[in-house]
C-alpha cells in the first residue's frame, strides 16, 4: 500500500518547508495544494471570473488544466501549460485565494484531483484540509501552528527576499485574513483532524522539525 502524509495548517507556518524536507528525505512525491487554488485564482484574476455566477465559475473549472512539475524538489505548477509559479506568490493572488478556495465548485475539483494524485504513489501533501477530507485515512497526519507574529514576519522576509515590496503590516493582515476566512468557511474548513499530531513550530529550527516528524513516521 501507498503511503499519505497530509500536513495541515495555518498559513505561513512553515507547511512546505517541511514537506519538502519530508519528500526529500524519503523520496515521496510533494504535492502542494496551495498552489492549485493559487493557480485557479489567478486564472480567474486574469479572466474577470464573477465568484457570484456559478455557469461561469463552472465553466472557468472546466478551461483550468493543472501540472506539477518537480525538479530537485522544487514544486513548478503550470497552468494550462504556463508555468506560474512566481506569479501566484503575488500579494493579488493572496488577497483573493481565499475567497476562491472556499466556493464549492473550487473545492470538489480540486480535491478529486488530489486524490487522483495521491491514489497509487507515496506522497507528502500540504494543506488545510488534507488530513480531514482528502485523505481522511492517511497514514500520518501533523498538524503546523506557530505564533502570528512570528509567522508573519518569515514570510515578510522571504517576499523581500523575491523582490516583493510588501511591507510587514500588509503580510500579517493577509495571513490573518485568510487564517480567518479558511477557518470560518462552510466548505470543509481548515480544523484539526482529530488524530493529527500538533506542531508548534515557533521556536523550532527547520531540522528540528524535519526531526520531530521523521520520528513520528518511523518510531
Ligand atoms: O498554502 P497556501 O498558503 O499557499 O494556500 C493559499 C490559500 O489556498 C489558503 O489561504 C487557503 O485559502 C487555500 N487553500 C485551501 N485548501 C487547501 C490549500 C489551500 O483552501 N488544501
Amino acid at each position: 500500500n501507498n503511503l499519505v502524509i497530509a500536513i495541515d495548517g495555518y498559513s505561513s507556518c512553515g507547511k512546505s518547508t517541511l514537506a519538502k524536507g519530508l519528500a526529500r528525505k524519503l523520496h515521496f512525491i510533494y504535492i502542494d495544494t496551495g498552489a492549485m487554488y493559487r493557480a485557479v485564482t489567478l486564472y480567474f484574476l486574469r479572466n474577470n471570473i464573477d465568484l457570484a455566477d456559478e455557469e461561469m465559475v463552472a465553466g472557468a473549472l472546466r478551461n483550468i488544466h493543472l501540472n506539477f512539475h518537480s525538479r530537485d524538489y522544487q514544486t513548478h505548477i503550470l497552468l494550462n501549460g504556463e508555468d506560474v509559479s512566481e506569479e501566484i506568490r503575488q500579494m493579488q493572488v493572496s488577497q483573493q485565494v481565499s475567497e476562491v478556495s472556499a466556493l464549492k465548485a473550487v473545492r470538489d475539483e480540486m480535491v478529486n484531483q488530489q486524490q487522483r494524485m495521491g491514489k497509487s504513489k507515496n506522497i507528502v501533501m500540504d494543506g488545510r484540509d488534507i488530513g480531514t477530507t482528502v485523505f481522511p485515512d492517511a497514514q500520518v497526519k501533523i498538524f503546523m501552528t506557530a505564533d502570528p507574529k512570528v509567522r508573519a514576519e518569515r514570510r515578510f522576509k522571504e517576499l523581500a527576499a523575491k523582490g516583493q515590496n510588501s511591507t510587514l503590516e500588509e503580510v500579517f493582515e493577509n495571513i490573518a485574513h485568510r487564517d480567518y476566512l479558511d477557518t470560518t468557511r462552510k466548505e470543509s474548513p481548515l480544523s484539526r483532524a482529530h488524530d493529527a499530531i500538533i506542531l508548534d513550530n515557533t521556536e523550532l529550527t527547520e531540522e528540528d522539525q524535519l526531526q520531530f516528524a521523521l520520528e513520528k513516521i518511523e518510531p
